[in-house]
């Protein structure tokens, strides 16, 4: 998709960012990307400065206190999205950051709507909410697998052929939502290629240090590699936009993912000007006086 190597870190992450998905083909991003991006060397140096810039931004924005932002997470096992997330906010005070994994629903889950566990996961403003997946697993895992459906307790009569298009539309509207509420809404969808996970599988198998990170299950979605690649593309489709845009990462070179990500990230705070508060005239006159009792004070 990229042709030329940008200039600015922050512009990276635009070549893949799709904010109208009408005419999105997933065939279109190749996972192997790396913009012409020569190495990991080269990476290394912009990944750094990123993550300094990201310390910054982030700062500023917990000290301003108005603006919330959510990063979601969406791929197949093994592109990459825990080393990403960990890589990309390994220069950011945790205590700005929140990251939530969303797994198979729980019984309580089950019987709510499938935005219910996300909504109470949101960040507060000034904070960076992590989704480690999100709602949208209701329209990938599910569609994948009609049984999921069936056990999610839905009312007979809701579950239609028309369902997905409705998810959609309600994901839309949420998002929308949280838009107008002061959330920055970044989504990411790592793209990885059925070749590659298959090599990372395999180190995980013959790795013993990896093999926790494995499971059958894994190996069985990647049964399902087509379904998946076609819910991924109508998801992207109907839920790309301005306000929540959706990145459609290459991810069979991590070092470029990553980089990718930042520059996204950087590219929306940077985006938002965010400023440390300043104080007021009476309030620079309260400091002065603290000060000045402070220097007078005897030992
Ligand atoms: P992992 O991220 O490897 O820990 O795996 C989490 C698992 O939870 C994945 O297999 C997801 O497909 C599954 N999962 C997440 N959300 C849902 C959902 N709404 N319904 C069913 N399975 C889900
Ligand atoms: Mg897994």
């Amino acid at each position: 998709m990229a042709n030329k190597v940008p200039q600015r870190g922050r512009e990276f992450s635009r070549p893949y960012r799709v904010t109208n998905g009408k005419k999105f083909r997933l065939k279109d991003v190749d996972p192997a990307d790396t913009a012409h991006l020569e190495s990991d060397e080269n990476a290394k140096t912009y990944l750094e400065r990123g993550v300094a810039i990201l310390a910054d931004q982030q700062q500023r924005l917990y000290a301003q206190d108005r603006w919330g932002v959510l990063l979601i997470f969406q791929a197949m096992d093994a592109a990459g999205k825990d080393g990403t997330i960990k890589h990309v906010m390994s220069g950011v005070n945790p205590q700005g950051v929140q990251v939530y994994s969303f797994k198979a629903p729980s019984t309580e889950e089950l019987d709510h709507d499938f935005l219910w566990r996300c909504k109470k996961a949101l960040p507060e403003r000034g904070r960076i909410g992590i989704f480690n997946r999100s709602y949208y697993e209701d329209t990938l895992v599910v569609r994948v697998h009609p049984e999921l459906l069936a056990n999610t307790k839905l009312p007979e009569s809701l579950v239609t052929t028309n369902i997905w298009e409705e998810r959609f539309e309600d994901i839309n509207a949420f998002e929308r939502y949280l838009a107008r509420n002061g959330y920055v809404i970044l989504k990411f969808f790592l793209h990885v290629s059925k070749a590659e996970q298959k090599r990372r599988f395999l180190s995980r198998l013959d790795e013993p240090a990896k093999n926790w990170k494995f499971s059958s299950a894994d190996a069985e979605e990647r049964g399902h590699w087509s379904e998946y690649m076609a819910a991924y593309e109508e998801m992207i489709r109907n839920t790309a936009s301005k306000h929540a845009p959706w990145y459609v990462v290459p991810a069979d070179h991590k070092w470029f993912t990553r980089l990718v990500v930042a520059s996204a990230l950087i590219d929306a705070l940077e985006g938002l000007d965010l400023k440390f508060p300043t104080v007021d005239a009476a309030k620079r006159r309260e400091l002065a006086a603290v000060k000045r009792a402070l220097e007078n004070e005897e030992r």
